[in-house]
């Protein structure tokens, strides 16, 4: 994740005292942050879900038991963070029960809902578990968001959540996705942020996994995503001189903190440096490092992106024992600094900032987690590579017979 406001907030200090904020020093947590899909089910079927999510029961979830005996190891492994995310994790019988218990064990904890399910007794109960956030889908205006949840009155369902959540003093983000057909939506959805009252943006660029992969072709376009986050840093800006609590943060393309750097070079050249520093300490991609995923069945993943690859169950071996295994390639190769990527990204001279970005983007459309990722807005002069050199990129192509053969093989 991105969060282009703390590094706008640390920028506008700087301007105000004349020096750049010195980073806290903390005991950086052991473990990572989780998102946990507790289950597949869903009441909707989004154009962009990657977890392919039906309203239909799967079978050979993890238990209310077994999840507690995994919270227990996480714990104990320093996991700072659960996101409890579905499907929708509000059709999970026992998900206050969870979520109850993640509180009273010190995780911050986290719900990620598409809203619709959320009553007025719904909020309440969330309000009295004490979730520390929630995030609401939101992919554009009505008809938009309509549109790609595949549901009439989701937008309106979705909001009246958020409303009532904000009501009862819940944290509350909005959770857009960003691809061609939903790209015109995005300045009316943050003065909608800023009329509901809303805590956060969190914008996501498409990645390639489930049907997000398959509406692949589908997404913004460069120059889209780049007007997209110069209005996100712009308003991110904003907000920091004015003090307004807003946060804006970003998902699924690393290439945005490089992005951040040019956009500072050309209206903060003096703070530069610092945040160049800064933003190398962050690194980039954190997927197998600081995020991991467990699935609705229990099979641990380096992030939610990867689905189709399965670094093993908690049935068979606590997530710790797992997540510090790296016999495999791919958790090996996540783990390692700098990490071993192909293509325009090896020679790149924003790498230490955005780390190789996301790795699943390039496997989706070439097979080689490690080629370049064909995601990346930014042009060759703007990464130190021959000008021209472009035209030998990865090419997305929408989702075709090639692709549906390779999905076919991993389900066989
Ligand atoms: S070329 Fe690769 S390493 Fe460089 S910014 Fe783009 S995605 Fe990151």
């Amino acid at each position: 994740m991105f969060r282009i406001s703390q590094f706008m907030r640390e920028l506008a200090q700087a301007r105000h005292t004349g020096a750049f904020p010195v980073p806290r020093r903390g005991t950086a947590p052991a473990g990572p942050v989780v998102i946990w899909n507790l289950i597949r089910r869903c009441n909707l079927t989004c154009r962009h879900c990657y977890a392919l999510s039906a309203d239909h029961d799967y079978a050979g979830e993890l238990s209310t038991a077994e999840v507690f005996t995994v919270m227990d190891d996480l714990k104990a492994f320093r996991v700072p963070v659960l996101i409890l995310s579905g499907g929708e994790p509000l059709m999970r019988a026992d998900l206050f029960e969870i979520a109850a218990r993640s509180r009273a064990m010190g995780f911050y904890t986290g719900l990620s809902s598409n809203g619709t399910l959320i009553d007025a007794a719904t909020a309440d109960r969330i309000a009295a578990t004490g979730f520390d956030y929630v995030g609401i889908s939101l992919d554009g205006l009505r008809t938009t968001h309509d549109r790609f949840r595949r549901l009439d009155g989701a937008f309106d369902r979705s909001v009246a959540a958020v409303r009532l959540l904000r009501e009862r003093g819940v944290k509350v983000g909005l959770r857009y996705t960003m691809t061609a057909l939903n790209a015109h939506d995005l300045p009316a959805l943050l003065e909608l942020m800023r009329e509901l009252q809303v805590d956060k943006f969190y914008f996501s660029h498409l990645n390639y996994a489930g049907r997000g992969n398959v509406h692949r072709g589908q997404d913004a376009q460069f120059m889209a995503t780049r007007q997209a986050m110069d209005l996100l840093f712009e308003r991110a800006w904003q907000a920091a001189l004015e003090g307004r609590p807003e946060e804006y943060v970003t998902g699924n393309n690393d290439a945005d903190g490089p992005y951040l750097l040019q956009w500072v070079q050309q209206r903060l050249p003096r703070w530069a440096p610092a945040l160049r520093e800064r933003l190398a300490a962050w690194g980039g991609n954190a997927s197998g490092v600081h995020v991991a995923n467990i699935d609705n069945l229990g099979h641990v993943h380096p992030d939610t992106m990867w689905w189709h690859h399965d670094l093993g169950s908690v049935r068979e071996r606590p997530f710790s024992t797992i997540w510090s295994d790296t016999s495999d390639a791919l958790m090996a190769g996540l783990k390692t600094s700098p990490r071993p990527v192909g293509g325009r990204c090896a020679g790149c001279a924003h790498l230490a900032l955005c780390g190789g970005n996301t790795r699943v983007r390039a496997q989706q459309t070439s097979g080689d987690p490690w080629a370049e990722d064909p995601g990346c807005y930014l042009r060759d002069d703007e990464i130190g590579a021959t000008p021209g050199s472009d035209a030998g990129r990865l090419a997305v192509l929408p989702f075709g017979p090639a692709d549906h053969a390779r999905r076919e093989s991993r389900h066989a």
